[in-house]
């Protein structure tokens, strides 16, 4: 059996871990000089005023809400097809979280839907960039505004990518990323949210430190030189510099990351022109950054099967996403949510395959030929 090709994984090289040695002979472990480094890079990158880095992207979508104003009674709008987290960083501030279902060609949330959810409740809408194909987020950030909501976009899979010739960054009020090493570049663990809005910048640093302040202009008082304010209840999110030395490394890399994650889409594309499969497609006005390649099989019912058979062969395919409102502790809640037959039908049908630039041609063909040998092992199949 050949050794286990996972669906995602990080791409370290040597000056990664030079920038890291560095900081680690340093003055400063955390809270240095990297972190701004890296959230000035990052700013750039995706033509945003300010970025704050956070100790996840979790930590980051909580940050955003609660910059957002999001607290009890609330509803936040997101997609089913995402990670728990965009959903559980509105239940941290006690707000509600209400699935709008997705488009069936992108997975991405669809606006229509959105609409028929907005309500005076609604915060926040948190459309998620599904795969790293972004969102029609003109027409989100339209509906929501004009509903008096706010855009967190989870933009966790799509450091990158471009809407309407635009960098997703520069698009939604707040924009989340990621720094996990299954995504575009790693911190070990790590997030951001970059905005434009001053407002809700100094919200954001606040947050990430315990809601406590040092600087005079923000203070309502002044005992001395020891003094600092806590003016709202945060928590440690903080970033060290030892994370944002790798995170700045990696910045470096993205555009060489992205075109051979987008090369070895273009041979995925290519092999799986099949009838019995669905490939994963995007709108003409975007330029999607991809993190996932999502294979949908026309027959659900031999999903299961071609999973199994590629688990056994060292292939370890994962399934994005289990419909947030199906785990149990979301059927618990009693929050009541509406099923979402598009999210249902591609949750039944859909396999993420191996996707990330250190995965070799060797690899890549290995994995096409291994899912041809699953699709024609499945009993029945060709019958169908
Ligand atoms: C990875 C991810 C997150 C959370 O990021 P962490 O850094 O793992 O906390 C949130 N949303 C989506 C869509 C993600 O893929």
């Amino acid at each position: 059996m050949r050794s286990w090709i996972p669906y995602g994984r990080q791409t370290i090289e040597e000056d990664d871990i030079a920038a890291v040695v560095e900081v680690l002979k340093s003055d400063w472990l955390t809270t240095g000089p990297m972190v701004e480094k890296f959230e000035r890079a990052l700013a750039e990158l995706v033509g945003a005023r300010y970025a704050v880095v956070f100790s996840s992207g979790t930590a980051a979508l909580h940050a955003a809400y609660f910059a957002a104003g999001v607290g009890p009674g609330d509803e936040v709008v997101t997609s089913p097809i995402t990670f728990a987290a965009t959903a559980n960083a509105a239940l941290y501030l006690g707000a509600r979280p209400v699935f709008a279902d997705v488009q069936e060609d992108t997975v991405n949330i669809d606006p229509i839907e959105v609409e028929r959810v907005l309500s005076e409740r609604t915060k926040v809408v948190a459309p998620v960039d599904f795969a790293g194909n972004p969102a029609d987020l003109d027409a989100i950030v339209s509906l929501a505004h004009g509903a008096g909501a706010i855009v967190v976009e989870d933009a966790c899979h799509a450091l990158g990518a471009r809407y309407r010739g635009r960098p997703v960054g520069s698009i939604s009020d707040m924009t989340v990323f990621s720094f996990h090493p299954v995504k575009h570049i790693t911190t070990g663990e790590g997030g951001a949210v970059v905005t434009d809005n001053p407002e809700y910048y100094d919200r954001l640093i606040l947050f990430r430190n315990h809601g406590i302040t040092k600087n005079p202009s923000k203070m309502r008082g002044n005992e001395g030189p020891w003094y600092y304010e806590m003016q709202d209840l945060g928590y440690n999110y903080r970033l060290s510099d030892i994370q944002c030395a790798l995170g700045l490394s990696q910045l470096g890399k993205l555009d060489r990351f992205l075109k051979r994650r987008k090369e070895i889409v273009q041979r995925y594309n290519e092999a799986f022109d099949d009838s019995r499969l669905v490939r994963p497609s995007c709108r003409p006005d975007v330029e999607p950054a991809w993190h996932l390649y999502v294979l949908r099989l026309r027959d659900p019912s031999a999903r299961r099967q071609v999973v199994d058979y590629l688990h056994r062969n060292g292939i370890g395919v994962q399934v994005h996403y289990i419909p947030v409102y199906r785990h149990p502790y979301y059927r618990g809640t009693g929050l009541n949510t509406h099923a979402c037959p598009r999210a249902e039908s591609y949750y039944q049908s859909g396999l993420s395959l191996p996707l990330y630039p250190s995965l070799s041609d060797e690899q890549v063909e290995a994995v096409v030929a291994a899912v041809f040998e699953a699709l024609d092992q499945t009993p029945g199949w060709m019958n169908r």
